[in-house]
């Protein structure tokens, strides 16, 4: 059989430890065989962005915005145990977050869905996407320790002056902190949230606590509704979806008695906690995608977990791994499947769908990493390693391919 072509560039970031072990071998046994893979590679590794001082991480974010489309492995955040295990000139940024300060982007993360694996609560019939904004609130706020007593303020200046609101008279020792946001930033994060739900045909949830928080909250309510009515109502009435606000107390008990099948967006603290949640109620974070969306439509696709340092030193001791390659496979596919559509290559997004079909077909099959086999409900299982996994979803996706 002929190879699938391409023709744009897919933007290739390579990562570390373990996943980077996984992602030749998915790309030897299961993408190269099939695709005459068309990709910019940057390697991510991290000794190249020290090479480099982290240019390497700017210039694959911009390949990103130029070709519109990457996929990244998963990439160690550097500490002070790192900078001295590689001998680091410095204590670079996490690469996601350089990326995604380029790219402007939220991030949609979607559990895969196994029928033997089921979530723990047992309505959970498709998965829930949360989208999480990734600016201000907690995450940029200034704290403040009072030790005796005195009076909080809240001040703004500009051209025109001052405004003071009193915060507290402090009579005893307590806390203070300030928070922010922007319009532009809330603005971006709506347009993402509305755009990914026509791209999934899938409903859209917001919520916030804007009974408290009237102002701050009340922000991102209006911001949401008023982006809705004035650009998206049409579209997700053509594509026959709903937009949906209510309070963050109301949506978790809607999303716990909830089928699933849709997504919630959440502001940056709900979405940190809630993602962990869902993840963790869904079954294991080797079967959770993630998906960066900017306002213009870039895409970027990778697994949600991280390097699995763990695994990395057995594989390196020689010792044989059962470490779980869905999410990265999933990674692949989901990138793939962009540039098939954005480039109308049908039989490139097809190629991605069996991949995932053949994926989803082994776990169901039995034959599962030893993550997985604790989760399955199946009697009939087996663990396997994660290059006998990989051979054993080549298998079915060859019978896909010929049927
Ligand atoms: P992690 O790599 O996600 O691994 C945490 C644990 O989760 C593993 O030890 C393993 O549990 C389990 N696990 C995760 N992925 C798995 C898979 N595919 N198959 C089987 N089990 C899996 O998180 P971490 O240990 O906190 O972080 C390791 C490195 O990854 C850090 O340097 C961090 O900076 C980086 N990181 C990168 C990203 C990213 O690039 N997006 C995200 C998070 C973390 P068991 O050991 O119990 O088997
Ligand atoms: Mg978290």
């Amino acid at each position: 059989m002929a190879k699938i072509s391409m023709t744009t560039p897919l933007v290739e970031m390579d990562g570390d430890e373990m996943t980077r072990v996984l992602w030749q071998w998915i790309k030897e046994d299961l993408i190269l065989p099939y695709v005459d893979l068309v990709s910019e590679y940057y390697d991510l590794h991290l000794e190249k962005r020290d090479a480099s001082n982290d240019q390497i991480t700017t210039d694959a974010a911009l390949a990103t915005k130029k070709y519109g489309v990457a996929v990244k492995c998963a990439t160690i955040t550097p500490n002070a145990q790192r900078v001295k295990e590689y001998n680091l000139q410095e204590m670079y940024k996490s690469p996601n977050a350089t990326i995604r300060s380029i790219l402007d982007g939220t991030i949609f993360r979607t559990p895969i869905i196994v029928d033997s694996i089921k979530p723990f609560v047992s309505t959970w019939r498709q998965p829930i996407t949360i989208a999480r904004h990734a600016y201000g609130d907690i995450y940029k706020a200034v704290e403040y320790r009072v030790e005796a007593p005195g009076k909080a303020e809240l001040i703004f200046t500009d051209d025109s002056g001052e405004q003071r609101q009193t915060i507290f008279e402090f009579k005893a020792p307590g806390v203070l902190m300030s928070m922010h946001n922007l319009d532009r930033s809330i603005q971006s994060f709506a347009r993402a949230c509305f755009n990914y739900a026509l791209d999934l045909k899938q409903d859209l949830w917001f919520s916030s606590k804007d009974t408290i928080a009237k102002i701050y909250d009340g922000d991102f309510k209006n911001i949401f509704q008023q982006i809705y009515e004035q650009e998206y109502q049409d579209p997700f009435a053509a594509a026959g979806i709903a937009y949906f606000y209510t309070l963050i107390d109301d949506a978790i008990a809607r999303v716990i008695r909830s089928e699933g099948g849709f997504i919630w967006a959440c502001k940056n603290y709900d979405g940190d906690v809630m993602s962990d949640m869902v993840a963790t109620a869904f079954g294991s974070l080797a079967m959770m995608t993630s998906v960066l969306v900017s306002p213009e439509g870039y895409y970027e696709f990778e697994a949600a977990h991280g390097t699995v340092t763990r695994h990395y030193h057995k594989y390196r001791n020689g010792e044989e791994t059962s470490t779980n390659p869905t999410a990265i496979l999933f990674a692949w596919t989901g990138a793939l499947n962009k540039r098939g559509q954005l480039d109308n290559l049908p039989a490139l997004s097809e190629f991605a769908a069996k991949l995932e079909q053949a994926s989803i077909q082994t776990i169901a099959d039995g034959v599962l990493t030893k993550d997985l086999y604790d989760l399955s409900n199946l009697s009939q299982k087996r663990v396997v390693n994660s290059r006998t996994f990989l051979a054993e979803i080549r298998k079915r996706l060859e019978a896909l391919l010929a049927a």
